[in-house]
């Protein structure tokens, strides 16, 4: 570099205005700094610097409007944003505005200096193309160029001597007709070039194309056609008459620069914004034509480590390693189908940093992917040598698949880069597919979860099903089970199952109990005055909830309140309520039977207490849990477990009720044991309870 380049720098911190020009100006260039926006602007128009460093919050004005007018005034000079509060929304921004690059403080020197030379590289590609493109404006309007005159079958009527120069064969090679034009051109190009004649043949008969030439001595170059054809009065092709142009250069520099909007430097891979691109393309395919494809988001594990110790020229030579083995992995796979179709093929990436993401495309099952993941993990862990120093290696890495992860980029991207972090939680070195981590997350939706629970009772956000119990031999509705829902604002309808225990947990479950006997009572109420006859409400009560002291005041209580008939509810416990002999517990039951409450066992046959010891307690019914109704006649085991219980029962005088009863077989199965009632979905699922009504005056057919 024969004079200095110019770099300017914007800050309004002197301190750090003087360390970052001492540190230009030690590495050879010719820093000027100034603090206030318009200085910098005056700068710009008399400095005419090659690369600025802005600061995105200054005194007068903001870092993207210095940006806006520098890019305004010199286009070629490339402007580098530094800030201290990093912003997403600010960084695009500023790409968007035509920043060359973005950088947070405390910036990392070597790094800002890559990044300054690729700067400067840039510039001059630029700036060498600006030229070539008005020198070559000039040519047009000057000369003519290599003119020719020619007929449809690409025969040529005359052409300029100056074709020697360009192509390396003779003007007379082409009078004579010994060689047509279409001889020379690239045959791929031959179907585009025909469609732009066609078109023009439509239009205004004149036209401009670019294609490839292959000369003499074999180099491709890269030509302009601006032509014009000629018809005769009744519109048939005379001839074609224009002008040949070598654009070779300016297709070359125009390369460059795609190449650096698209492509990382230090790998050489394909960039975030060309990754986005290909799996656009690759989405539509996968849409259209029905296909699996696989978002890998690979970050090496402790990249920082190395990179710190041992220098950034190692850790990119090691990035620029790693990316050959992962292009390896994909040109070996035979996982993945190739089609002739640009849409589906693999790619790897760099993001940036450490980070690499696969694309791949139309695969068989999920698992192809585990297998590529798999497979990039052992061609990393073998040792890289660097420098005659071994490195080892590991990386860790996330997957999404299409469709069952998302529809569109920026969530397969994101649900990838997830999982890629849970990845790292796992100890790094290994790969995780999204669903699997979203699982795992589980453990945040509780958390949501038991933070919201103490605002739903309040906010009205819980609600009660109700599920039909029906006489077995009559079919008609007998009494309900209330089965309770929370209606959560963002996640939508969280089934109790998950909910209980945290209410347990957070010591919720007393007033969401007795919210729930209120409302079902009140309800049950309510059909009766509707005109239905009188029914049985069913209430669930968990093990602890049933502990609570209170527990038989309380449910006395809502009775008196609601004046609702004892009889009528029905309390159901699980086996686990009664195992331990508690006289508590006998005491609490023996109180609810004086009452004239009912009381259930529920999902009876899961604990391992056997009826027999259940005798000495008072209750009334027993539920037979769901999954041996499931089984009834696949199972054996279930099958004479649900006859055992209904025999004894049936000693014990208790009330039968087989619960989950999906179909016509399990009830004809219960009908002959002699099961007293059935609820389950064969009738209906738990519903609001307006469809109770609906169900109580069509009944259920
Ligand atoms: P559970 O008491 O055993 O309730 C029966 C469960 O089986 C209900 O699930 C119901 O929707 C489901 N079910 C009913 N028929 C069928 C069928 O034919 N097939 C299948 N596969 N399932 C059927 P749900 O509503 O999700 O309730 C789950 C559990 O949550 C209940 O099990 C109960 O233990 C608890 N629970 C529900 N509401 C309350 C409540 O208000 N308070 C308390 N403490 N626990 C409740
Ligand atoms: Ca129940
Ligand atoms: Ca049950």
């Amino acid at each position: 570099m024969g004079t200095k380049a110019r770099i300017l720098v914007v800050d309004d911190e002197p301190g750090f205005r003087k360390t970052l020009s001492d540190i230009l100006r030690a590495k050879g260039y010719a820093a000027v700094s100034v603090d206030k926006g318009k200085t910098a602007l005056e700068m710009a128009k008399d400095e005419n610097p090659i690369v600025a460093l802005i600061d995105l919050k200054l005194e007068d004005m903001s870092g993207l409007e210095v940006m806006r007018e520098i890019k305004q005034r010199s286009p070629v000079t490339q402007c580098i944003v530094l800030t201290g509060n990093a912003s997403q929304a600010s960084a695009i921004e500023a790409v968007n505005l035509g920043a060359y690059s973005y950088m947070h403080k405390p910036y990392d020197v070597e790094q800002l200096m890559v990044t300054i030379r690729r700067a400067i590289e840039k510039r001059e590609v630029e700036r060498a193309l600006r030229e070539s493109e008005t020198k070559y404006r000039l040519l047009i309007h000057n000369l003519p160029n290599i003119v020719f005159k020619g007929y449809r079958d690409w025969s040529v009527h005359f052409i300029d001597d100056k074709i020697d120069l360009l192509t390396g064969y003779k003007k007379e090679e082409f009078d004579s007709r010994k060689m047509n034009w279409a001889d020379i051109v690239v045959k791929e190009d031959i179907e585009k070039i025909k469609k732009i004649f066609l078109q023009a043949l439509k239009t205004d008969k004149s036209y401009v194309r670019e294609y490839r030439i292959i000369t003499k001595t074999g180099d491709i170059l890269w030509i302009q056609e601006g032509s014009q054809i000629v018809c005769d009065g009744s519109g048939e092709i005379e001839f074609i008459t224009g002008a040949f142009l070598d654009i070779t250069e300016r297709k070359r520099a125009e390369k460059k620069i795609h190449d650096l909007a698209y492509y990382d430097g230090v790998t050489r891979l394909p960039n975030r914004q060309l990754f986005r691109e290909h799996l656009s393309r690759a989405l539509a395919y996968a849409k259209r034509h029905k296909r699996l494809l696989a978002v890998l988001f690979l970050d090496l594990d402790h990249f920082k480590q190395i990179n710190d110790t041992l220098g950034h020229h190692v850790g990119d030579l090691l990035l620029r390693r790693v990316a050959d083995r992962l292009k390896k992995i994909l040109r070996k796979s035979d996982l993945i189908t190739r089609h002739e179709a640009d849409d589906s093929i693999s790619y790897v990436s760099r993001f940036g940093g450490d980070e690499f993401v696969l694309l791949l495309t139309d695969l068989k099952q999920p698992h192809d992917a585990a297998n590529v993941a798999q497979r990039a993990l052992y061609e990393l862990s073998k040792a890289f040598v660097l420098e005659e120093r071994e490195i080892f290696v590991s990386g860790s890495i996330g997957i999404s698949l299409y469709p069952s992860d998302g529809e569109d980029i920026d969530t397969l991207i994101k649900n990838a880069d997830t999982a890629m972090y849970h990845a790292k939680n796992q100890g790094r070195n290994n790969f995780q597919f999204y669903v699997d981590s979203v699982k795992v997350t589980t453990s945040e939706r509780r958390l949501i979860l038991g933070t919201d629970l103490r605002g739903a009772l309040e906010h009205e956000e819980l609600i009660l099903y109700y599920q039909p119990q029906l006489d077995i031999n009559t079919e008609k509705i007998i009494g309900t089970e209330a089965l309770i829902r929370w209606l959560h604002p963002d996640l939508g309808l969280v089934s109790p199952t998950e909910f209980i225990p945290l209410a347990e947990e957070a010591g919720l479950i007393e007033p969401i109990n007795e919210w729930v006997l209120r409302t079902a009572c009140s309800q049950n109420l309510a059909w009766q005055a509707a005109g239905f006859p009188p029914m049985r409400v069913a209430v669930n009560f968990s093990n602890l909830s049933f502990k609570q002291r209170r527990i038989v005041k309380t449910i006395s209580r809502v009775l008196r309140d609601i004046g609702m008939a004892p009889q009528l509810l029905e309390i159901e416990l699980t086996e686990g309520t009664l195992v331990r002999n508690e006289k508590e517990t006998i005491r609490a039951l023996e109180q609810l039977k004086e009452l004239g409450i009912c009381v259930a066992i529920d999902d009876f046959g899961t604990g391992h207490f056997s009826l027999y010891h259940l005798r000495h307690y008072p209750f009334d019914a027993i539920k037979i849990d769901r999954c041996f109704i499931k089984d009834i006649g696949a199972a054996q085991d279930s099958t004479a477990i649900t006859t055992a219980i209904i025999a004894m029962a049936r000693g014990l005088q208790l009330r039968v009720i087989a619960e989950g009863v999906e179909t016509q077989q399990q009830l004809t199965f219960l009908r002959l044991q002699d099961c007293d009632e059935v609820q389950g979905y064969l009738f209906s699922r738990p519903v609001p309870s307006n469809d109770i009504i609906q169900l109580l005056s069509t009944g259920i057919t």
